[in-house]
């Protein structure tokens, strides 16, 4: 799936229709008022495209996990004051996203205002991609745009099966996401570099077979870099390991052989004694076997940073640490480094969601810094791992 193969909003007579958008309004609540209004901003440019062009705007989502059931905790009432406040516009809050209550807030809702419905997540049909409900939603829209890139990976109604009821197409976050992912797998500026992390190997075994028939490079760091390192037959102390995939990682580092992908792996580790907060880092060549390694050490992160300055796209998922504790983020804190320092000398660098977010947080990092930060965790991987999304099927021209 690339930027050209998804319809677009903008390429649509909009003027003075009723939109229905599924966006991305899963924000943290606190004391019942919103915590952090990041996700209503990023809609800003779409919605006001709309607004422009004189739609009615009928906003669909959903918030945290209410499994299918009426959750009070769960209600989106909180964040129609937050977009009513960032568009300046009247927004209609409806208590149900279906129904007689809906349609008639739907109906009240004027050209030029916004109507904000109820957590899609409270009906079972939701996530049952069911047709009947789906066709309730397609009711409160002409046209539907798909805004909320972090759900696409899921076949959900108000991302599959109300996309086949309606004229659809992807609303800019969407077709940011697709640009820089969809760019960087089928037409990267090289050389590319992938640099992937995080503990658990079994989820990234998808993602590192896919990427190595794209990249360059590809350095490994994280947990997941003992079940490698062990793999080669080195000691790797009590590090976490994952025995059950040692043939897999070998199948990894043969491909990547085969192909002429540059491997690169950690060849200095900040280990401790136990896995804690409190822990002491000490630097190490070789892991002692009664100590773990909980990140890279300082020649991993120069050989590593020094080889993402010679590229041109780099990709980064997953830390090179157990970047929680502050003595062993460092490692992670220096990918972020070198990534800034090769955008500034003009790489395009996409961090893919999930916890490598979260390293940016920690180390108080600018996401304006990088070309791309996902905002889609899962749905990201799922796009790197080359899966198919059904959310952007469904937008296929
Ligand atoms: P994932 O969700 O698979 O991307 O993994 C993210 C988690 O990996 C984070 O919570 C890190 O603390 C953890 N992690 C990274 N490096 C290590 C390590 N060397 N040992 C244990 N956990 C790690």
């Amino acid at each position: 799936m690339n930027f050209n193969s998804i319809k677009k909003m903008q390429d649509m007579d909009l003027k003075n229709k009723k939109v229905l958008v599924r966006v991305d309004y899963n924000v943290p609540l606190k004391d019942g008022k919103v915590d952090n209004t990041k996700r209503i901003v990023a809609t800003e440019k779409t919605i006001k495209h709309l607004l422009d062009n004189n739609c009615r705007v009928v906003l669909i989502a959903h918030l945290g996990r209410p499994k299918g059931k009426v959750c009070p905790e769960f209600s989106l009432a909180p964040v129609a004051a937050e977009v009513e406040k960032l568009f300046g516009v009247p927004v209609h809050f409806a208590k149900d996203c279906v129904g007689p209550e809906a349609d008639k807030v739907v109906a009240e809702t004027k050209n030029g205002e916004i109507a904000l419905l109820e957590n899609l997540r409270f009906h079972p049909e939701e996530e049952k991609n069911d047709t009947e409900f789906a066709k309730q939603l397609a009711k409160h829209g002409e046209i539907f745009v798909q805004e909320a890139f972090g759900t696409v990976h899921r076949a959900h109604a108000s991302t599959s099966a109300v996309a086949q009821l309606l004229p659809s197409g992807a609303g800019y976050l969407v077709q940011k996401e697709v640009e820089f992912l969809g760019k960087a797998l089928e037409n990267p500026a090289r050389p590319f570099a992938a640099v992937i992390g995080g503990a658990k190997v079994s989820d990234k075994i998808l993602l590192l077979n896919n990427l190595l028939d794209k990249v360059n490079v590809l350095i490994i760091g994280g947990g997941m870099a003992y079940t490698f390192l062990k793999a080669k037959g080195m000691e790797i102390g009590k590090s976490l390991v994952d025995d059950t995939k040692i043939e897999e990682a070998k199948q990894v580092m043969d491909k990547a052989a085969a192909k002429g992908v540059k491997m690169l792996m950690p060849v200095d580790f900040r280990v401790a004694k136990e896995f804690s907060e409190t822990a002491t880092a000490t630097d190490v060549d070789v892991i002692p076997a009664d100590m773990e390694s909980m990140d890279i050490g300082p020649k991993t992160e120069k050989l590593f940073a020094d080889e993402l300055l010679k590229c041109k796209t780099i990709f980064w998922n997953g830390p090179m640490g157990v970047f929680e504790f502050p003595n062993f983020a460092h490692g992670s804190f220096a990918i972020a480094d070198a990534m800034i320092a090769a955008t500034k000398n003009g790489a395009i660098s996409i961090i893919g969601g999930g916890d490598s977010v979260n390293v940016l947080k920690k180390g108080k990092i600018n996401q304006k810094e990088f070309s791309h930060v996902s905002t889609g965790g899962g749905a990201s991987m799922e796009f790197v791992e080359g899966k198919e999304l059904p959310g952007l099927v469904a937008l296929a021209k």
